[in-house]
């Protein structure tokens, strides 16, 4: 017999997941001198100096090893206080993620057994896609063109008995689209109806521009959902690999036992250095983020479609007339403009992905850029 070479071992699960599209963006980006970078879904501001000295200090003084798997007692503590606060009733409990990726990770695995169904708006967050297909469920994106918004008539036909999750994602990656008050209740009619279990994936929930200051949740008003929020966004903290699962207790006990064999638990003295910034006022970055928004909507308003963001840093627009998303991006590119083409988000390839988290110099050159290729 053959012997096997190293790609034979690879599973049918990694094989499962297709990575081409991002890659693509990534390996042009690589070739790019010195590009306006318009693709990164992180803040462009660091970490607050209260956090960075909180984590100092917390490995100073030996908080190095391994926490309880659920997370340090002050942080869960908090953050089941200010949760329950802010949606009105006690959320239940709280597991501190590595990330909100780790929250997501565990509470598919958590729920989804082969052949269950998970529904969520195309435009998508691609790690949902790719979580599902990892557990052996089946992603089932709902088209949400051309306003992005959740339309309750189209997401309860996509369900079926197999159907067990609705991910919510508000602020949305990457179209920015917020879920209004109605919109929010008649997702979670859906779900009561159908009996689902709601993931809200509320990474973007302090960057809001317009309206009211508090997010619109699932949470408020329908006891079996998950809360899934973080730090990465918040306080710049991506690389610091900090989330959080709220919700019940059956679920979230589920995700705790999943992370001891997983991540085991987040990193130690950041999860102390998260307490601290809780407590870090950051609302000047969300009002420079709203003013970049209105930056960019208005630098491309003459030429491109969009729907106005009401959150995350994200801008979701259409490409010019009679061009495919990715033809476009590629111009884009050669323009030294890096952006990110609708398909690795969605079943279409005819808008593109701006993340304005970037400096208004940067914005306003690639406004510019944009608008002239089209
Ligand atoms: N959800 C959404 C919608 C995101 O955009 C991201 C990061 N891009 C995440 C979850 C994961 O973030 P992290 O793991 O850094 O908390």
């Amino acid at each position: 017999m053959a012997s096997r070479s190293p790609s034979d071992y690879i599973s049918r699960r990694a094989h499962g997941v297709d990575a081409s599209g991002i890659r693509k963006v990534f390996d042009l980006a690589a070739k790019m001198k010195d590009p306006i970078n318009l693709s990164i879904g992180l803040p462009d501001f660091d970490v607050p100096d209260p956090a960075k000295e909180a984590a100092i200090a917390a490995i100073r003084s030996g908080q190095n090893r391994y926490t309880q798997t659920q997370g340090i007692a002050p942080l869960r503590e908090r953050l089941r206080k200010d949760l329950s606060a802010e949606i009105g009733r006690d959320v239940g409990e709280v597991l501190i993620t590595s990330g909100v990726s780790g929250g997501l990770f565990l509470a598919i695995l958590a729920t989804i057994d082969p052949g269950d169904e998970a529904v969520f708006l195309d435009p998508y967050f691609v790690m949902y896609k790719h979580l599902l297909t990892l557990a052996g469920g089946k992603p089932i994106a709902v088209d949400s063109y051309p306003d992005f918004h959740f339309h309750p008539g189209r997401v309860e036909k996509a369900i079926t008995p197999r159907t067990k999750l609705l991910i919510l994602n508000s602020p949305s990656n990457p179209t920015g689209v917020v879920m209004t008050e109605a919109e929010v209740k008649a997702a979670v009619d859906v779900a009561r109806r159908h009996d689902l279990l709601i993931l809200s994936d509320e990474i973007y929930e302090p960057f809001l521009y317009d309206g009211g200051r508090r997010l619109p949740s699932a949470a408020k008003s329908y006891e079996k959902t998950i809360i899934l929020r973080g730090f990465s966004k918040s306080h710049a903290m991506t690389g610091w690999r900090l989330g959080y699962a709220a919700g019940p207790e059956a679920v979230i006990s589920q995700m705790t036992k999943l992370q001891q064999y997983t991540y085991v638990c987040a990193p130690s003295a950041l999860q102390h250095a998260a307490l601290a910034a809780l407590d870090v006022d950051m609302s000047a970055a969300v009002t420079a983020y709203r003013r970049k928004r209105d930056l960019v909507f208005d630098g491309l308003s003459k030429k491109f479609e969009m729907v106005k963001p009401e959150g995350a840093f994200y801008i979701f627009p259409k490409a010019p007339a009679g061009k495919s998303a990715s033809d476009f991006v590629t111009r884009a590119i050669e323009k030294n403009v890096l952006i990110i083409p609708g398909n690795v988000f969605s079943d279409r390839d005819t808008h593109f992905r701006i993340s304005y988290a970037t400096t208004d110099e940067k914005l306003a050159r690639g406004c510019e850029i944009l608008t002239s290729l089209a």
